[in-house]
């Protein structure tokens, strides 16, 4: 036997995700919510998973957080949602349920699953450049690909990983109504921009949104969710796995957007964390720094330094995320999560030391 013989060639020639090593440093690589709960509210939690029945399983529609999340993000009655394992399960089961030789489109940069499960399904994954300027979508190439290809999905992430701009809102809506596939806008940074596409819904059949706990403050718990029309949805189900949704994430998430005004206090406070950190990093010789609507920010170093830069600042203690080696507009880049004020400060200090004092 040879493992060549008995893997896909798409599964050979990919590498896995791989995920640093945190241990023992300042995490800001990643994304997430610095801050846990207030004793009290872990409490309150504790006691909700007392009596969760873990010899059953778990209800296989999540109906009772189903409706929570339908609710707390206004998605209109008419609209079904679709829970996954992270948003990250839910762009696989929606690629797994296409044709073979279908095609994906998303903006180049972006979010790397889109490109990563498409490649592994062995579907025709076409990444088309932002405008090296501003990372706007560049509407001529996008109108020509989705003519060219026909993709049955393009991808957009509002605000978009990893460069943390919203794309033009007027420039989204042509290619919901060029596209004859469907759009997914990936809402995973919604919690720190004032915008979204969720109540563009009803205008729009082949519109799809989708939106993950992640980010909010609930990393752990892996749930993500996609609202779309019930014949979309639909099809989607069928892909799914029947118990996708594990009963103590059921239970927790309930139990913490029954609690979200602690996460929008967070969140407000990760938004002013932002600026800070924006402007700081705007002082320093030879950054380019990027406006950002989530909550992190991409920054661009002197010409080849940010390989030494990155590991200077990890051997500081901080670890953030290096984007270079993925070269194009990314080249020189690194990308850094907005932390705890203190955080924020030991990532600043120690970049500031590896371009020598101002
Ligand atoms: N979409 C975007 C744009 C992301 O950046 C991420 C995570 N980094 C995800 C989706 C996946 O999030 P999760 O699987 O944690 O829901």
């Amino acid at each position: 036997m040879t493992i060549t013989s008995i893997f896909r060639k798409e599964v050979l020639a990919m590498s896995a995700y791989k995920v640093a090593d945190a241990t023992g440093l300042i995490k800001l690589d990643a994304m997430e919510n610095p801050y846990s709960w207030p004793e009290d509210i872990k409490t309150d939690w504790l006691e909700t998973l007392k009596d969760c029945p873990l010899n059953r399983y778990p209800d296989p529609e999540a109906r009772q957080l189903t409706a929570t999340i339908k609710h707390l993000n206004q998605i209109p009655d008419q609209f079904d949602v679709l829970l996954g394992n992270g948003s990250d399960e839910i762009i696989q089961l929606l690629l797994m349920a296409l044709p073979a030789s279908a095609c994906v489109l998303a903006p180049d940069p972006g979010f790397v699953m889109y490109k990563q499960l498409s490649l592994c399904l062995g579907l025709n994954y076409q990444g088309i450049p932002l405008l090296a300027d501003s990372f706007d979508l560049d509407m001529p190439a996008m109108l020509a690909a989705i003519e060219k290809y026909q993709p049955s999905v393009i991808f957009l992430a509002y605000p978009n990983n990893p460069t943390g701009n919203l794309f033009s809102e007027a420039s989204i809506r042509d290619i919901i109504k060029t596209a004859k596939g469907l759009v997914v806008i990936d809402e995973a940074y919604a919690p720190f921009a004032d915008a979204s596409f969720i109540s563009s819904l009803g205008q729009y059949d082949n519109l799809l949104v989708m939106r993950t706990v992640s980010k909010l403050g609930l990393a752990g718990l892996r749930l993500g969710y996609i609202a779309g029309t019930p014949d979309t949805i639909e099809q989607l189900h069928k892909v799914r796995l029947p118990y996708n949704i594990n009963s103590l994430t059921q239970i927790t998430a309930d139990f913490a957007l029954s609690n979200k005004a602690l996460f929008d206090q967070q969140t407000q406070q990760i938004c002013a964390e932002r600026s800070v950190v924006f402007n700081r990093l705007n002082t320093l010789n030879g950054i380019t720094v990027y406006p950002s609507s989530a909550n992190f920010i991409l920054f661009k170093t002197p010409e080849n330094r940010a390989n030494d830069i990155f590991a200077s600042i990890k051997q500081q203690g901080v670890l953030i995320k290096n984007l270079s080696a993925q070269g194009g507009l990314l080249a020189d880049c690194l990308r850094v999560t907005i932390g705890k004020p203190e955080e924020n400060t030991a990532f600043i200090t120690a970049l500031t030391k590896c371009l020598g004092a101002p």
